[in-house]
């Protein structure tokens, strides 16, 4: 089983030695960029899936249809396919994929050796397919995969990134809503760069996809990695839909999850805002002890209360753990990220006989 196995090839490989190989600046540059415009281009949609038997045979229907037209539309080559990424799935989403993947050559799918999460899934299909382009949308299809057509022709306008912003979230509930754009914004004040309403909903070009390979990082929020790649990148604005079938394989905590991953990841803002915090609380204390002298010695008086005693006591504890839990929020980044495990692990992939 272990010869089997194929790691993200990336993240097996040690950071000295990605180094050594020059990879790390300026060894990715612009090829062809006319020929995008001549010929149809090959595309890879990469949809990440767990649990998710009841939406598969819809978004496969649904994608093949699109493929159709793509080519028709001289936008997409014959070899263009969906590759399905099976996230460590317990229903029937693995028999389903291959049943697809061995009737149908549009279909490839390739099943991870466990749960790696959402964005363990669509970094597997962005790596282990060679298309020309590569474009990720979710298994559901809230995203509208309408919007392909748009990203193929910007694409061969010379874009390099395309990503699909949301412009209507009204089929998501108040709370998401309410919380997703609240999230977008605190990123933005910490200096995260990120596009206001975009997930992972995008269209990258090979030459992204290559420098992306570069970013060795085990804490992944591709949304925040993308943009640090630079080239040229627009946005296509679509309508986010009502999830089709199934429930989503996003609960509350998954989500906190990521929206953390994102800030810690991307920002030492909170180690700053912690700090600020404390110095303040430090000068605060200094003005306190300067009053407590002035009432004491120029006012004759005594310093009352038991209250400004326990109460500054209590707060300050509170601050303190506050930051140690911040502080040690990073370290066990540092950590994860030394350990340099790999991001995702291939068990199974139609097209290449891994298994
Ligand atoms: N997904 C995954 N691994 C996970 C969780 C989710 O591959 O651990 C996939 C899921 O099958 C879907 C996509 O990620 O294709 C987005 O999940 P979902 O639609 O449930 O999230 P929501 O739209 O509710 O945020
Ligand atoms: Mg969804």
């Amino acid at each position: 089983m272990s010869t089997a196995l194929k790691s993200g090839e990336l993240a097996a490989r040690p950071a000295r030695e990605r180094t050594a190989a020059g990879v790390r600046s300026g060894s990715h540059p612009a090829v062809g960029l006319s020929s995008r415009a001549e010929a149809p281009v090959t595309c890879a949609i990469v949809v990440p899936c767990y649990n998710e038997e009841e939406s598969l045979p819809n978004a496969a229907l649904a994608l093949s249809g699109l493929l159709a037209e793509l080519r028709e539309r001289g936008l997409a080559s014959a070899a263009s396919h969906v590759c399905f990424v099976d996230d460590g799935s317990r229903d029937e989403t693995w028999n389903l994929i291959a049943a697809l993947a061995a009737s149908n050559p549009d279909f490839r799918g390739i099943r991870l050796t466990r749960n790696f999460g959402h964005q363990g899934a669509v970094l597997a299909g962005m790596f282990e397919c060679d298309a020309d382009t590569i474009i990720t949308i979710d298994a559901d299809l809230q995203d509208d995969e309408r919007c392909i057509a748009t990203m193929l022709e910007k694409y061969r306008a010379g874009m390099d990134v395309v990503l699909g912003v949301r412009e209507d979230r009204s089929s998501d509930s108040f709370f998401k809503r309410f919380t997703a754009e609240a999230y977008y914004r605190v990123l933005g004040w910490l200096g995260v760069k990120v596009t206001f309403n975009h997930a992972d909903f995008r269209l990258m070009s090979r030459r992204a996809i290559e420098i992306l390979k570069d970013y060795g990082e085990s804490n992944l929020f591709l949304r925040g990695m993308v943009p640090l790649v630079g080239l040229r990148s627009c946005t296509v604005p679509y309508a986010r839909r009502e999830r089709l079938a199934g429930e989503s394989k996003y609960p509350l905590g998954k989500m906190l999850g990521l929206a953390w991953e994102g800030i810690t990841s991307f920002s030492i803002a909170p180690l700053r805002i912690v700090s600020g915090l404390g110095a303040l609380i430090a000068l605060g204390a200094l003005a306190v002890t300067g009053w407590a002298f002035y009432v004491r010695v120029i006012g004759g008086g005594f310093v009352p209360g038991w209250a400004s005693t326990v109460v500054p006591m209590y707060f300050l504890g509170g601050v303190q753990i506050l930051c140690l839990g911040v502080l040690g929020e990073y370290v066990g980044k540092i950590y994860l990220e030394t350990k340099r495990r790999p991001r995702y692990l291939v068990d199974v992939d139609t097209r290449r006989n891994v298994n």
